[in-house]
C-alpha cells in the first residue's frame, strides 16, 4: 500500500480537535419515538419526522401497493424515460396543496436548491441571501456566477441595502429560508415579500422545516402569512414532516418548463422509484384528513418548551418544534449530548461554525410520535444531566 490517502490521518485529527468529528449512528430499528441506536434503546429527538410519518402504516401501504404496481426502480432519468404517471400525479397534488400552477419533484431538497439557483441566476444577475441560510442554497449560490449579498440574519434594513446595492443587476434573487433549521425561528416573509414588490425581485424561500408544520394542513410559510401568489419559488421537502424523500420547487407552470430543460440536478439523476411518489401522496391526503398529527406536533413542542423554560434551560427564541438547548462551547454540547445518551436520550450536538461560538448547543425536535411518557423522561433526563453539568 502507497500512502498518497495518508493526508488524511491528519485531516481526521483536525476535525476531532474541533470537535467536528463523529462516526455515523446507526438505528437497529425503525424510525419513530424510541429506537434502538447503536445498540442502545433511547428516545430519539433529533429527526426531522415531525409527524410520525417515516414509519407509518398508511404510508407503507401506498408504497407496498405502488411496487406492485410499477415495480422498484425507475431504471432511467426524468427527461430520458423514468417519468412515471405516479410521478405526474404527485407534482400535480403537490401544486394543489401548495397553491400554485405547477410543481417540479427532485431527488432531493439539496438537489432542488442547487438546480433551481443554478438554472435561473446568470452573471449579470445577483443574489441575495439571509447569512444563516441552509448549507443546499449555499451550494446553489456557489454555483452560479452571479453577484452575492449576503445580508445579516432577518435584518430588513439589511435586505433593503442589498437591493439598492444591487439595482444595476439584470434580475436579483432574495433567497431565504422559510424556517431556520438551527435556531428554529421563521423568516419575516411578508416584509421580505414587500421589499420584492418594491424592488422588483424574485422571492424563493426554503420551506424545508415548514412543510406540513406551519400554516393549514401543514402548507407552509406561504400559507402562514397568507401570500399566496406572492412568492415566486416556493422551494420544500418530502424529506422531513411528509416523512418520505425528495425535494420540489412550487410555482409558474414556466418554472417547471424551464428547470426540467436546465436545472443539472433534476437532469442528471435517476428518478425516484415510483414508492416514493406514492407515499408522497398518501402523506399530503393524511396530513389534510388527520389533524390530529399537526395538532399533536404542537401540542408536544408547548409540553416540552415549558418543561425546559421551567427547568432553568436556555432554549432560544424558537418559534417552530426546532429547540436548541444551549450549552456554551463547543466542548459542552459535545459533553451534554454524550451525556444524554448515557441516560437514554439521542440529541446530535450542533457546534461552531455551524453555529456561533459560544452558542453551541444540542437541537432537540419533537415530534407528534413523543408520547406524554417520553417527553416527562426526556424532562427528567434533561434536569439530571443539566444539574450535573451546571447549565441549570
Ligand atoms: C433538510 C433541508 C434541505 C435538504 O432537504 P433534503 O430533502 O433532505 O435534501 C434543504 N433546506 C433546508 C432548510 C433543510 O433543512
Amino acid at each position: 500500500m502507497n500512502n498518497r490517502m495518508d493526508f488524511l490521518k491528519s485531516m481526521i485529527q483536525d476535525l476531532k480537535d474541533r470537535n467536528l468529528y463523529s462516526e455515523l449512528p446507526v438505528l437497529g430499528t425503525e424510525q419513530k419515538n424510541r429506537v434502538v441506536l447503536n445498540g442502545k434503546e433511547v428516545i430519539i429527538m433529533c429527526t426531522n419526522n415531525y409527524l410520525g410519518f417515516a414509519n407509518h402504516p398508511r404510508l407503507r401501504e401506498a408504497a407496498k401497493k405502488a411496487i406492485d404496481t410499477w415495480g422498484f426502480g425507475t431504471g432511467a432519468v426524468r427527461q430520458i424515460a423514468g417519468t412515471m404517471e405516479i410521478h405526474i400525479q404527485l407534482e400535480e397534488m403537490l401544486a394543489e396543496y401548495k397553491c400554485t400552477e405547477s410543481s417540479l419533484v427532485f431527488v432531493a431538497g439539496i438537489a432542488a436548491n442547487r438546480g433551481t439557483i443554478q438554472a435561473l441566476m446568470g452573471e449579470e444577475d445577483a443574489i441575495i441571501s439571509d447569512e444563516l441560510n441552509h448549507g443546499s442554497i449555499i451550494d446553489g449560490v456557489r454555483l452560479t456566477k452571479s453577484k452575492r449579498v449576503v445580508y445579516p440574519h432577518l435584518d430588513m434594513s439589511g435586505l433593503k441595502k442589498a437591493l439598492l446595492e444591487t439595482k444595476d443587476a439584470r434580475r436579483r434573487l432574495i433567497v431565504t429560508d422559510g424556517v431556520f433549521s438551527m435556531d428554529g425561528d421563521i423568516a419575516p416573509l411578508d416584509q421580505i415579500v414587500e421589499l420584492a414588490e418594491e424592488f422588483d425581485a424574485i422571492v424563493m424561500v426554503d420551506d424545508a422545516h415548514g412543510d406540513g408544520v406551519l400554516g393549514k394542513d401543514g402548507r407552509g410559510i406561504v400559507d402562514h402569512f397568507g401570500l399566496e401568489g406572492r412568492v415566486d419559488i416556493d422551494m420544500g421537502t418530502l424529506s422531513k414532516a411528509f416523512g418520505c424523500l425528495g425535494g420540489y420547487i412550487a410555482g409558474r407552470k414556466e418554472l417547471k418548463d424551464y428547470l426540467i430543460n436546465t436545472a443539472r440536478s433534476f437532469i442528471y439523476t435517476t428518478a425516484h422509484p415510483p414508492s416514493v411518489p406514492a407515499a408522497a401522496m398518501e402523506a399530503i391526503r393524511m396530513i389534510q384528513d388527520e389533524p390530529q398529527h399537526l395538532q399533536q406536533l404542537w401540542e408536544n413542542m408547548r409540553y416540552f418548551k415549558k418543561g425546559m423554560t421551567d427547568l432553568g434551560f436556555d432554549i432560544g427564541h424558537s418559534q417552530t418544534p426546532i429547540t436548541p438547548v444551549m450549552a456554551g462551547e463547543s466542548k459542552a454540547a459535545v459533553e451534554l449530548s454524550r451525556q444524554l445518551f448515557e441516560e437514554g436520550l439521542f440529541a446530535k450536538p450542533i457546534v461552531f461554525p455551524l453555529v456561533a461560538k459560544d452558542k453551541a448547543r444540542v437541537r432537540i425536535n419533537v415530534t407528534a410520535q413523543h408520547t406524554g411518557d417520553d417527553l416527562d423522561e426526556a424532562l427528567d433526563i434533561f434536569e439530571r444531566v443539566g444539574k450535573r453539568m451546571k447549565l441549570i
